[in-house]
């Protein structure tokens, strides 16, 4: 039995944050989780995560863990309009010009918005008599023991500038996404930065929100991918209140126009047409919204052969992956239980430990994320490239065959390994399904086009790439 420790600071009160809190209460006596942010007392969207305007939605692996976490989160939320749904059966999903084939799987997932999502968290966590929420207090830096081996805090300013102050922890977790300065702070002290591997994808997002169909017919979960050669996709995904989100990508320099007459036409050019004509006749509700994704960022912690106690590293901060496969939350939920299981254990490493689970964890979602994504040297490494060319292929089988279709959203969902798609019945049906002459890969329809991106090379559909949902 481990004696409970004392104090542990989380920097960063979005979802990594909250969720490695949680695991964290119980280990701990006390957690503090400090934002810069002003934190809002009602769902609404915040600057710190200006990300949770657009589309968001909870894989179904993330909501079984957030339900294990918090439970009656799914009835609680349901109960607020979040809308519970079977992903084989419900969601139509373009992954090649023709929807997978549908069919019930099993896999429940939850869309909600972003906003209702991270503050009914944030409630159930605060809730807590051990947790202290500082919002409007930045983290400038991490304190150090006298010979730098160990972090003891951090030092926090609060917004109103006051003098910055040491605020001491037996554990810190960085948990403040993407722009985390852990690395900088790292090697201020003498240790070597992570190594950073980079995928740029350049995509811009414009995201509104719309009234549902008033005869109910708008689809719960829908996106059209985009396809090599055509840089444009969409997705549309339901959230409470009757409305819908539904945000228009553009990758490698394609933007989607902001104007709602222009985003209309804009949607019609996706390379199915679901996505336009579920929009016919729906009305926005406000101004649209735009953010820009420059890359997939993976920072590999696991590998640094010397790293102080006392600092962990989690969530986008670890690895911010491109949203096309809406896995943010649902690593952040695994990589918190992961936590919580490394604390079970007593003494030093933690965070070597940590690292290395999240390492495996990271694996599945990055392959997922970057399959055909160029490095910047312009190539696609060929492991990267064959996988995305066999999943082209599965997915376009899968438009067929709803087994298939299932086991490529089982894993999409974090619920299954990859390795599961590479199964010699898998890859047998893929294989049956090429030779039967079905429409194939590079074969469906391909509505529009847009040019490759400039210095890119565009990757022709024969040599396969993974299409992006977003
Ligand atoms: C367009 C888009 C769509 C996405 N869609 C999905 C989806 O459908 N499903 C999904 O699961 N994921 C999705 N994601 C990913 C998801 O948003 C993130 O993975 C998730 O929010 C976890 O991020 P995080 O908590 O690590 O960091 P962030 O959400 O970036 O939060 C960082 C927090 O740290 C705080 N902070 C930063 N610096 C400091 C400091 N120095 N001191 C104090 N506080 C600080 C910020 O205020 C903020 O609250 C999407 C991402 C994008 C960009």
């Amino acid at each position: 039995m481990i004696a409970r420790r004392s104090h542990a600071v989380v920097v960063g009160a979005s979802m990594a944050g909250l969720l490695a809190a949680r695991s964290l209460l119980d280990h701990y006596e006390r957690v503090t989780i400090v934002d810069r942010d002003d934190i809002p007392s009602r769902p609404q969207p915040r600057g710190g995560v200006p990300q949770g305007r657009h589309a968001h939605g909870l894989l179904a692996e993330g909501r079984t863990i957030l339900e294990e976490m918090f439970p009656g989160l799914t009835a609680d939320l349901s109960g607020r309009g979040a809308r519970l749904g079977d992903v084989g059966l419900e969601g139509v999903w373009c992954f090649t010009p023709r929807p997978l084939a549908r069919r019930e799987s099993g896999l429940k997932a939850l869309l909600v918005s972003r906003s209702l999502l991270e503050w009914y968290v944030r409630e159930r966590v605060s809730a807590s008599p051990a947790v202290t929420l500082r919002e409007d207090a930045s983290v400038l830096d991490l304190a150090f023991s006298g010979d730098d081996t160990r972090v003891v805090g951090v030092i926090v300013q609060d917004r109103d500038g006051g003098t910055p102050a040491l605020l001491p922890a037996d554990l810190v977790v960085d948990a403040t996404g993407r722009g985390s300065r852990t690395p900088e702070w790292l090697e201020r002290r003498g240790y070597r930065a992570p190594a950073e591997e980079i995928r740029r994808v350049d995509k811009r997002y414009t995201t509104y929100r719309v009234r549902e169909a008033l005869d109910g017919s708008t689809a719960w979960a829908m996106a059209v991918a985009a396809q090599p050669g055509l840089h444009r996709g969409g997705i549309l995904l339901a959230e409470e209140g009757g409305s819908r989100v539904v945000s228009l990508v553009g990758r490698f320099g394609e933007r989607p126009p902001v104007a709602w007459p222009e985003f209309l036409a804009w949607a019609g050019t996706l390379s199915s047409s679901r996505l336009a004509e579920a929009l016919v006749g729906l009305e926005p509700l406000g101004e649209g919204a735009t953010y820009r994704f420059p890359a997939n960022r993976r920072r590999h912690y696991e590998d640094l052969t010397s790293f102080p106690e006392g600092l962990v590293v989690v969530g986008d901060a670890l690895c911010a992956f491109d949203p096309v496969y809406g896995q943010g939350v649902t690593v952040a939920a695994i990589e918190a239980v992961a936590l919580g299981r490394c604390l079970q254990q007593d003494g030093p490493g933690l965070a070597t430990r940590f690292h290395r689970a999240a390492a495996e964890i990271i694996d599945t979602p990055w392959t997922i994320a970057v399959g055909g994504v160029p490095d910047d040297d312009g190539r696609v490494p060929w492991r990267s490239r064959l996988v995305g060319a066999y999943l082209a292929r599965l997915l376009d089988a899968g438009s067929d065959d709803p087994d298939l279709a299932i086991a490529f959203l089982r894993v999409n969902h974090l619920v299954d390994r990859p390795s599961e798609l590479f199964r010699p019945r898998t890859v047998w049906r893929v294989l049956r399904h090429r030779l039967a002459g079905a429409p194939g890969v590079g074969r469906g329809r391909v509505r529009g086009s847009s040019p490759a991106p400039p210095g890119r090379q565009q990757v022709s559909p024969s040599r396969g790439t993974l299409p992006s949902m977003r």
